[in-house]
């Protein structure tokens, strides 16, 4: 077949037409929107976001993006994500990349798909949150009305997990290494808690605890951090084992290191590490416990109580000579009767094992302890109990060399309200029932 020339002209005429229509379309103007304002992703897997324009544009539009995690506690780590945003505008088939800071909306198209891929770790983290915002860069060139409203973004943490008792962390001790084995995630609230899981234990707090914890060769084999400083619960300490060893699990609140009281304003302020003291004596307080509760040389576990002849408690029948026995014949036999202040703290009234454990601290805590008598206190009658027995007295110099140990007045009546009235009158240091009128009293 022959094709004239003029047919051809005209063919091409009517091909280069309908190309120079399709070029010619421009629409820079279109409505866009996002999808929601919450998304939610498992560590190790993307966020996906959906974003669409009412119209097709002819040009590519920028997006600009930002993590925001400026409003957040539970803020995601710069490790925890690939900073570089990807997009696809065929639902998901293919993806491009963007920047760290802009995808493109591409030109021709009405639904976008913005990607960011979180990394999966081995570590025990918070389910970590996040803000993403969202800017059109839309310059003088288009006309995009519509917004895209900040989306919550929160990367939920696939690290298994051992339920937390009281605080917010949980670690092994293994060679002095404190390795994070469980954590409560719903528990973490503040930047101070946040940054004890990323960061660890600060080593000043690491070194005193390791240091106390060590002196008497029985150390602690967990550490439960509490970081709370409105909760009461200071510490506490529990023999874990099944098989009467000695494996020390030890609880302490430490905000009470770094935060203190104002006296005047009664606010909470913060305080440079342990400098009023009190960390200390509650670590102090704890370490008592495990010196006078321990398996090794104080109570046996495996006397059961009809086999026992002296103290039997929930820790095991006291030995022979040990801490508790003694204690428990000098101060809590019937015929004894002690003048007041018959404890060191109110704290100390509530058994035996806390009684002597806030001797231990108390007598610890003092720069010096008055010889007592049998008509002298009963608190100080136990402070010189624990002066008196090596297997106490032995740890009071290194344990003063460790860490500043002290009760700040505030949290025991002896001191402050030994020998004066609640209106500050003095009362004669023998006068056992007026100075008991005067701890009531307060
Ligand atoms: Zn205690």
């Amino acid at each position: 077949m022959r094709l004239k020339l003029t047919t051809l002209v005209s063919l091409l005429a009517l091909m280069l037409s309908t190309s120079c229509k399709k070029d010619e379309y421009v629409n820079l103007k279109a409505t866009i929107a996002g999808e929601s304002s919450l998304i939610g992703t498992v560590e190790g897997s993307p966020f996906i976001y959906n974003l669409s324009l009412s119209k097709e544009l002819s040009e590519d539009l920028p997006i600009k993006l930002v993590i925001d995690t400026t409003e957040t506690v539970k803020y995601i780590n710069k490790d925890d994500y690939n900073p570089i945003f990807e997009y696809s505008s065929d639902s998901g088939k293919t993806w491009r990349k963007g920047t760290a800071s802009s995808v493109t909306f591409p030109k021709n198209t009405k639904d976008l798909k913005i990607r960011l891929n979180t990394l999966d770790d081995k570590k025990l983290e918070v389910h970590e949150e996040f803000k993403l915002n969202f800017t059109v860069d839309a310059g003088d060139k288009f006309s995009i009305s519509g917004s895209i409203d900040p989306v919550e973004c929160i990367v939920e943490d696939n690290e298994n997990n051992i339920s937390v008792t009281y605080g917010i962390a949980i670690y092994a001790l293994d060679n002095n290494n404190f390795n994070l084995i469980a954590l409560n995630r719903e528990k973490i609230s503040d930047n101070d808690q946040k940054s004890i899981i990323d960061n660890g234990l600060k080593q000043e707090v690491k070194d005193d605890i390791l240091e106390v914890t060590s002196f008497g060769d029985i150390g602690i084999k967990y550490l439960e951090v509490m970081f709370d400083f409105s909760a009461d619960l200071q510490g506490f300490v529990r023999n874990v084992s099944k098989s009467g060893e000695d494996q020390w699990y030890m609880g302490l609140e430490l905000s009470r290191a770094y935060y203190t009281v104002d006296p005047v304003t009664k606010m909470k302020i913060r305080q440079k590490y342990n400098e009023n003291g009190f960390f200390g004596y509650v670590l102090t307080h704890e370490f008592g416990h495990i010196m006078t509760l321990n398996q090794a040389r104080e109570m046996d576990i495996l006397t059961g109580p009809d086999d026992c002849s002296r103290l039997y408690i929930r820790e095991g029948c006291a030995r022979e000579a040990s801490a508790l026995d003694g204690f428990n014949t000098a101060f809590y036999d019937e015929s004894v009767t002690l003048n007041e202040p018959s404890h060191v703290t109110a704290y100390a009234r509530t058994n035996i094992v806390e009684d002597i454990a806030e001797s231990f601290a108390y007598y610890n805590s003092q720069e010096d302890t008055p010889i007592s008598s049998t008509d002298s206190s009963g608190a100080l009658r136990k402070m010189n109990f624990v002066a008196n027995l090596i297997s106490l007295n032995k740890f009071r110099t290194p344990i003063r060399e460790a860490i500043n140990v002290k009760l700040p007045s505030s949290y025991s009546d002896i001191r402050a309200h030994f020998n004066r009235t609640k209106d500050g009158k003095r009362i004669s240091c023998i006068d056992h029932g007026k100075i008991a009128q005067a701890v009531k009293d307060r």
